[in-house]
């Protein structure tokens, strides 16, 4: 089992990742991971990620992907692994391909897990957490009312949002997976590895459609199969339209019509399977805007820090 989850943000792919570490005994790889360790044991790739990092650049895929060869090596990887957090665009997933094929150990699924932006928006910035205990709510699924405290907690303290589980930075997070890591839903699907799940719903309800869909045959592609059907109805129209019309030039009517019969099948199957993106792309345009009074705080230091150097 060499698993990817592929999700937008806050479509719940750590929760579920632990889920399979505990059902199936593989680890988590995680990027993110792999990057901290790597920094504080100061191995060559760590430091190279380090002098990125501290330079307030990206760490390049080539860093994160001799992370990623170094942890293959390890016994622990030997039935199987989900990996988290990469990859997050085409160029990732390539190479990440071409790394698992030398090393023996290319992906054998991967799930998407489909939530609609209303709800991925809800989860994200209704998310809040105590500083004293780690622990986290919501305050759409939990009401808390207005000043929302730590239940866990003795002296029940307030609890605080993230930075960037603001609504602001939630609708922008969104736009980027739309852009970059969405388009690997077809990537994988041509490769014949793609499952889908409607992961709205019970944690438990969610871990069992997970479970069953990696025991699922991968959908298949798209593409191929679109395309049979299509010429398919087009046949059938053409025959139809070219008895029937005789003012016009059938050929050209019987083009027309298995046009219209050609979108069809499309159609259906599009709504059916994955691929949304209009509608969301529709959906991010018009972003929530409650949070934003929150930002001046920034400006002001700003302009504070550079008074201070005018001054010097
Ligand atoms: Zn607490």
């Amino acid at each position: 089992m060499r698993i990817v989850l592929l999700g937008a943000p806050g479509s719940g792919k750590g929760t579920q990742s632990q889920r399979l570490v505990q059902r199936f005994g593989i680890p988590q790889v995680s990027t993110g991971d792999l990057l901290r360790s790597a920094v504080a044991r100061g191995t060559p790739l760590g430091l190279a990620a380090k002098d990125a990092m501290q330079a307030g650049k990206l760490v390049e895929d080539s860093i994160v992907l001799g992370m990623i060869r170094e942890r293959m090596g390890d016994a622990d990887t030997a039935n199987g692994f989900i990996l988290d957090g990469f990859p997050r665009n085409l160029a990732q997933a390539a190479a990440l391909d071409v790394l698992l094929g030398q090393v023996g150990k290319p992906l054998t699924a991967v799930v998407l897990m489909e939530v609609d932006y209303a709800e991925l928006t809800r989860r994200i910035a209704g998310r809040r957490s105590c500083q004293t205990c780690g622990s986290v709510y919501n305050i759409y699924t939990m009401p808390l009312g207005a000043q929302p405290r730590c239940q866990n907690c003795a002296d029940h303290p307030l609890l605080y949002q993230r930075p960037d589980d603001n609504e602001e930075t939630v609708v922008q997070r969104l736009r980027v997976y739309e852009e970059q890591t969405r388009p690997l839903v077809n990537y994988y699907r041509r490769k014949g590895l793609l499952r889908v799940i409607n992961a709205q719903g019970e944690v438990d309800a969610i871990t069992q459609l997970l479970v069953d869909a990696l025991a699922a045959r991968p959908e298949k592609a798209r593409s191929k199969a679109a395309k049979k059907v299509a010429k398919k109805a087009a046949k059938k129209s053409a025959k139809k339209s070219g008895k029937k019309s005789t003012k016009k030039s059938p050929s050209k009517a019987a083009k027309k019509s298995a046009r219209k019969a050609a979108r069809k099948p499309a159609k259906k199957q599009s709504r059916k399977t994955a691929d949304k993106s209009p509608v969301k792309r529709r959906r991010l345009a018009k972003p929530a805007r409650r949070t934003v009074a929150k930002k001046p705080p920034r400006k002001a230091t700003k302009r504070a820090g550079t008074r201070r150097r005018t001054r010097r």
